[in-house]
């Protein structure tokens, strides 16, 4: 019997259990220790540019937490890419704000800078300035990273840079979590490295990681009792998964590598398919660790197969495949919020699907993959 072949699944490398065994003999069973401040130090030796790191417990508690820190409150604007999952734009409304949600361009499936600047003077024409940009790196990919922060200087409005697909990817030889005025990181299970569940906020001062820190642990003043002059939350990674995170960090570089390698095979195999292409980087200024592998069908050109159809194909092997990001200007949750751009981002969602991507493949599932594609496909 076949077993499942997942779309991302957990990959540990070996020495992830020795840290987490470290933890429990020395009693550090707490959301603080040595495996904390290791994984940090391990994640800013990684990413380099002098930032500071401070590790949590989801993306999503990074980038809630990046947004107080860049004081969005009540009612304030906040610009983001439609084109994501849903944990990019819900902290928008945990913190009472409202998305404006920015459509996708061709090249990288990210954030379009003309419709971005066009939603920015919308904005300031109607008298309200948005207060942060939420840019995604979806499936590893490095968004139009010059001209993002080129819009971001021009009217003043910090990044938000939305890295939790993106650990290991670069732009321009600098790595992705390091642009944004706050990078956020995922080590969610299905994510390049994972610590089951986690996640890490990436500044550059120490005051500012301090002060990310200080809200996570709730907001605790300096007293000996328990005094509070803020709204706290309880968002501090613990240091058991630090621990896993630390192993994981040891081969980051090499899931890198066989992730890449899994969407080589995909480039390989669809070669000559018509009506199928494979996401690529668009130049050399673009590396991505490619989280996922992913393919748009033209149902114009490939004789009548769609989507749809390698979907199901897929499932009757048991390989798990999903269509892309559905856009959120498009979810029932949002259908009040404003939408700058085309349909970009509606057409991904419609023909694109993605494939299994994990580093832990073998070749034994390769080749099931690979004949179902055939057999669909007619090959
Ligand atoms: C996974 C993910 C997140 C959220 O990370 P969690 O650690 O699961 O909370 C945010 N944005 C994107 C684009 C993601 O893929």
């Amino acid at each position: 019997m076949n077993n499942k072949i997942w779309l991302s699944s957990p990959h540990m490398g070996g020495t992830e259990e020795a840290y987490v065994k470290e933890a429990f003999d020395t009693n550090w069973i707490a959301p603080l220790g040595p495996n904390v401040n290791g994984f940090e130090g391990d994640i800013k030796a990684y990413l380099g540019n002098d930032k500071e790191v401070a590790t949590i417990s989801s993306g999503t508690a990074g980038i809630h937490l990046a947004l107080i820190l860049l004081d969005v409150t009540k009612d304030d604007l906040v610009l983001c890419q439609s084109f994501t999952f849903s944990a990019s734009a819900n902290p928008i409304i945990y913190q009472g704000a409202t998305p404006v949600f920015i459509d996708s361009e061709e090249d990288t499936w990210n954030m379009c800078p003309v419709h971005l600047e066009e939603g920015i003077k919308d904005c300031i024409s109607q008298g309200k300035k948005p207060k942060a940009i939420i840019a995604v790196h979806l499936y590893g990919m490095p968004f139009k990273v010059d001209e993002i922060i080129a819009i971001s200087k021009k009217y003043g409005i910090p990044i938000v840079e939305d890295s939790a697909e993106a650990l290991g990817s670069t732009y321009k030889n600098q790595k992705c979590g390091t642009f944004g005025d706050i990078g956020v990181l995922s080590f969610n299970g299905n994510k390049i490295i994972t610590t089951s569940g986690g996640g890490a906020l990436v500044c550059n001062s120490t005051i500012l990681k301090e002060q990310a820190v200080f809200l996570a642990t709730q907001a605790r003043d300096d007293a000996p009792h328990y005094e509070h002059s803020h709204i706290g939350y309880n968002y501090r990674m613990s240091n058991i998964c630090a621990g896993i995170g630390r192993g994981q960090m040891e081969v980051l570089d090499k899931h890198v590598g066989l992730r890449r390698n899994m969407h080589a095979f995909y480039q390989t195999l669809f070669q000559g398919i018509e009506g199928v292409t494979v996401f690529n980087e668009p130049s050399q200024d673009y590396f991505s660790n490619h989280w996922l592998s992913a393919i748009l069908i033209d149902p114009n050109s490939s004789h009548g197969v769609r989507r749809e159809d390698l979907r199901h194909a897929f499932a009757k092997a048991k390989i798990e495949s999903r269509p892309l990001w559905k856009p959120m200007h498009l979810q029932p949750v949002f259908k009040q919020a404003k939408y700058y751009g085309s349909r970009v981002s509606e057409e991904l969602f419609e023909n694109g699907l993605c494939l299994p991507s994990g580093s832990n493949l073998s070749d034994a599932d390769r080749d099931r993959i690979e004949k179902v594609i055939f057999t669909l496909f007619k090959r």
